[in-house]
């Protein structure tokens, strides 16, 4: 029996649902294909350029410190409306309080 002022970390007992399980492994199989994808496409460009694995690695760097933190994330930034003035959500193109239009900064900002 597990005491509850006990700290340390416990094995989960509760199991994960079919449904749940099956979307997470449909994510792991989408995830694999857009690493492949990538791999290939950083591939074909470092072969066809003079660009290389340091200039990928330092560009990598580069956006993941955007945010002033090198934690390995797309920095995710959060926009004023421009008719509102109150936050956007990352990848949102339309205000959540005065529905205003907003076109994303960036083609990735989308995937956010
Ligand atoms: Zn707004």
């Amino acid at each position: 029996m597990h005491n509850i002022n006990d700290p340390r970390p416990q094995p989960a007992t509760k199991t994960i649902p079919a449904d749940v399980r099956s979307h997470i492994q449909k994510l792991e199989r989408r995830l694999d294909s857009l690493v492949l994808v990538n791999a290939a496409m950083w591939e074909l460009i470092r072969d066809n350029t003079n660009l290389n694995d340091e200039n990928i690695i330092e560009r990598m760097n580069d956006i993941d410190l955007r945010d002033g933190k090198l934690d390995g994330r797309l920095p995710k930034t959060i926009r004023p409306c421009p008719s509102c003035g109150k936050p956007m959500r990352p990848g949102i193109q339309q205000c959540q309080f005065c529905s205003s239009y907003a076109p994303l900064d960036s083609p990735f900002d989308g995937c956010l």
